[in-house]
């Protein structure tokens, strides 16, 4: 999915304030997508400390032998029984809110935006129970990273149909109605993926401590 980028329009002007403003054709700007969950906010050490405070003395999976996407596949390929509380924890008020953030990523956000030709979003799929879930979202993003994110945030059960030149995600596979998505999608290690060996072309970003400024220019028209 990587190789040249589309045409786009010619250079304008950045208008003052940084108002969001694709819609008015910044056409040289590298737009960049990150993924919330897995890449913002640490989703499966989330997971493990809420499953490990609410039903305390489980038998679960931990995060070091985790392989595959679901974590509820994971539990519950070692624990037939606990599929539905683990669903429980990550539906539970407060979960969503509660997240720590990924080592490194709230720097590289803020250091992200202020770069030069560059528009950076936050771009996440929200459980279909989509309360409290989506509102923990905006104030996660609020709490961490600012009101300026809150503008930023797209969430989306199909990442495909967002145009973008960069994806940042923790998914492995990340499908939906585009069969082409415009944007490379750059996997984000965590522990469920990092076992993948991935072929050339694809990329990975192993932490928000590995260089992912030079991926942004890698992307950057010369
Ligand atoms: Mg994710």
């Amino acid at each position: 999915m990587s190789g040249p980028r589309p045409a786009r329009l010619s250079m304008q002007q950045r208008p003052p304030g940084r108002a969001v403003g694709g819609a008015m054709g910044w056409g040289a700007a590298l737009r960049v997508l990150a993924d919330m969950d897995g890449v913002l906010a640490d989703f499966e050490a989330g997971v493990l400390r809420a499953f490990l405070a609410r039903f305390p003395g489980e038998p679960r999976a931990g995060l070091a032998g985790r392989r595959g996407w679901l974590p509820k596949e994971q539990h519950q390929a070692k624990i037939p029984l606990c599929h539905a509380k683990i669903v429980s924890v990550y539906e539970s008020p407060g979960f969503f809110l509660g997240l720590d953030p990924i080592p490194g990523a709230i720097e590289a956000m803020k250091e992200m935006i202020q770069m030069k030709d560059t528009e950076v979003f936050i771009c996440t799929s929200p459980l279909r129970k989509y309360e409290p879930c989506i509102p923990e979202k905006y104030k996660w993003v609020e709490k961490h990273l600012g009101p300026e994110f809150v503008d930023r945030l797209i969430l989306t059960r199909d990442k495909t149909i967002v145009s973008a030149d960069l994806l940042f995600d923790d998914k492995d596979t990340i499908q939906g109605v585009e069969p082409n998505p415009s944007w490379e999608h750059i996997l984000f290690t965590c522990c469920h993926n990092k076992h993948l060996e991935l072929k050339p072309p694809h990329r990975r970003l192993q932490s928000w401590a590995d260089d992912w400024r030079a991926i942004l220019e890698s992307k950057r028209r010369k």
